[in-house]
């Protein structure tokens, strides 16, 4: 079964200003790698579509949706917080970061593709339900993860999510839906500062101080995340793959390496080859080091095509 990788040219055009981490060239660097690899020509390529408003309206305010398209600047920047800004093209790329999860959960229920990888930027993690921040504004994953619930009636799906940052957005917009289990590992004290603990059976955060490097990792993953995926027992999973936990990004402090990466995607394939019918749609967040962010990146979407 073959495994979609969905971008679109948008998402290149979305710029934050030179020196800024969250820049285009990370989109590039996963890419060429793929194609250095030699995997590039065997996943099953998709230009994104836009997210449509309906699509958006499911975990963002109405307000929200328009106060973005309202501020879009015609040229310069203009800043939502101190780190995340809007370009000319920010918002197309937005829509179409969003719009990618849409066309991912459609291809991957419907049996189309075994699973998806989206390629596209801005992030979406941090992105509140009313709040553009942390370089994010609508938030990929949850649209997705809506699309699954509303427009493919599943019952439960399951969100992964491994960035070196709490995806306060995630929680924010899915607190007390029972029909979402997230399970988060982060770097704690870091941005966005707070730590909101777990909710059994719906939320698990796993805080990991700064220093935390394989092994912490993989305990509480293998403590924390699977036992609570088993008795969940997901339709779908869904990923925000932020790759900034590497030891090799200076985002943070944890100390992960390549071949965790690899790691985390065979236990999602596990998972989801037992409860999810295999379906997995992944998404880029995080990762800002370029090498270790193609590496990992590569090394994850090599492990969703072979699991
Ligand atoms: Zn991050």
């Amino acid at each position: 079964m073959p495994v979609a990788f969905i971008s679109h040219p948008a998402c290149r055009l979305h710029n934050m200003g030179l020196g800024h981490p969250e820049q285009p060239a990370r989109l590039d660097a996963i890419e060429e790698l793929l194609h250095v690899r030699q995997l590039h020509d065997f996943l099953v390529h998709h230009e994104a579509p836009r997210a449509t408003f309906e699509q958006l309206a499911r975990v963002h305010p109405r307000e929200h949706v328009e106060q973005l398209s309202t501020i879009s600047p015609a040229e310069g920047l203009i800043r939502v917080d101190p780190d995340t800004a809007m370009c000319p093209d920010t918002f197309e790329a937005a829509l179409r970061a969003a719009g990618a999860n849409v066309l991912a959960t459609d291809l991957v229920v419907t049996g189309e593709v075994r699973r998806a990888f989206c390629n596209v930027r801005p992030p979406g993690h941090h992105a509140e339900r009313a709040q553009a921040m942390g370089f994010c504004f609508f938030n990929n994953v949850a649209v997705g993860a809506a699309h699954a619930l509303e427009h493919h009636s599943l019952d439960r799906v399951a969100i992964l999510d491994f960035d070196v940052h709490l995806g306060n957005g995630t929680e924010d917009i899915f607190k007390g839906d029972r029909r979402v289990l997230i399970c988060s590992s982060f770097q704690h004290p870091l941005y966005p500062g707070n730590n909101p603990g777990s909710v059994p059976g719906h939320i698990v955060n796993c805080p990991l101080p700064p220093g935390s490097g394989s092994d912490a990792f993989r305990r509480v993953v293998t403590e924390h995340w699977l036992p609570a995926l088993e008795a969940f027992a997901p339709q779908m999973i869904f990923i925000s793959a932020g790759f900034d936990a590497h030891a090799a990004d200076d985002m943070a402090e944890l100390r992960l390496s390549t071949a965790d990466y690899a790691w985390i995607t065979d236990r999602a394939c596990d998972v989801a080859a037992r409860h999810a019918k295999h379906r997995i749609v992944s998404t880029l967040e995080g990762g800002y080091d370029l090498p270790a962010l193609a590496a990992s990146t590569v090394a994850h979407i090599d492990r969703l095509m072979a699991g």
